[in-house]
């Protein structure tokens, strides 16, 4: 798989403190790259770096096989980035505002383009509307439209989910599928929404206080995060003694009153069944399946105790 993007002991100080830590990621060709993390762990300010808007304070990034900071800088021009807000004009509608940019990048057949663009990120219907009327969800339709328009390798997309209401979530789901299939467009996403997220995007890097936690794909986490069953009892010792003369079933005892018991044909009526003909008494017993949400935040607390 050929790497687009590998950024190397990334790290960057404001005042004493560091934003980013030691942070070494890597985007193949084809990915939609989900940077996780809450705010202020330091997502904006890797993208930052990666576009250059910001200088690292150690470590250096290899964008489109660069060997040289200039050759970062020049295949920056093979990106488009809406990292802080589109830079519309007010009183122009879309398809003027599409106009001006193409005119500013020498794109020629503008025409074409803007009207594909516009049917890309479903603005097509927007007519003499001004910038200034628009919905939160159009003015960031918007901005990928501008950050598409020379239809770059890779868009990055900094918080592009922040604010937008289910309907323009989804809206903005295919945008992003149609972009990275039918558009071969590489796509960096960073955002705090982890549901939305996770349904976006097929590898994910996980950020927590400038450092760089965990990168995990889709696929590994579906299958990692395969369904549970969680046992509730107060006869932990039992129950532990019952299951593992009886089944074959892996299981974990994760409290004194908790058992997660794994595998892959495992069936909680025959569980029941077997506690129940061996007296042993029990709360709940039920199916659980990890979602990206509680993974990012047992690795997170999992972080934290290793740091202590
Ligand atoms: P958010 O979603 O809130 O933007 P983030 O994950 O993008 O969060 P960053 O904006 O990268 O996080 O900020 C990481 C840390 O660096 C924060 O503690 C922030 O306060 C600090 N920081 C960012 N920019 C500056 C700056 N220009 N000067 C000083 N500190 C900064």
């Amino acid at each position: 798989m050929e790497k687009i993007l590998e950024t190397k002991n990334l790290s960057k100080k404001y005042q004493g403190q560091y934003a980013l830590n030691d942070v070494a990621i890597t985007v193949f060709k084809g990915d939609v790259y989900g940077l996780i993390g809450k705010n202020g762990a330091g997502k904006s300010t890797l993208l930052k770096i990666i576009t250059r808007l910001v200088v690292p304070t150690n470590g250096k990034v290899v964008l489109f096989h660069s060997k040289s900071d200039k050759q970062w800088e020049n295949n920056l021009k093979r990106s488009g980035t809406v990292i802080e807000g589109p830079a519309a004009f007010e009183s122009l509608s879309a398809q003027q505002n599409l106009e001006y940019y193409c005119r500013l990048r020498g794109i020629t057949n503008s025409k074409d383009v803007i009207k594909e663009t516009l049917e890309l990120v479903g603005l097509k219907s927007t007519g003499k509307k001004k910038y200034k009327n628009f919905s939160l969800g159009m003015k960031q339709k918007l901005g990928i439209a501008i950050a598409v328009l020379a239809r770059p390798d890779l868009l990055i997309l900094d918080e592009p989910l922040n604010g937008l209401d289910p309907i323009a979530i989804t809206e903005f789901r295919k945008m992003v599928e149609k972009l990275n299939k039918q558009k071969n467009m590489t796509i960096i996403i960073s955002s705090h929404i982890l549901s939305e997220l996770y349904q976006v995007a097929t590898r994910y890097g996980i950020l927590d206080n400038g450092e760089l936690i965990k990168e995990i794909s889709k696929e590994d986490f579906d299958e990692m995060s395969e369904e549970y069953i969680i046992l509730n009892t107060v006869q932990v010792s039992g129950a532990c003694r019952v299951l593992k003369e009886n089944t074959t079933y892996p299981f974990k005892v994760i409290s004194n009153d908790q058992i997660n018991i794994f595998g892959k044909n495992h069936q909680i009526k025959e569980i029941n069944k077997l506690l129940i003909s061996h007296q042993i008494e029990f709360e709940e017993i039920h199916y659980f399946k990890q979602d990206l949400e509680s993974y990012f935040t047992n690795l997170i607390s999992e972080n934290k105790e290793n740091k202590k």
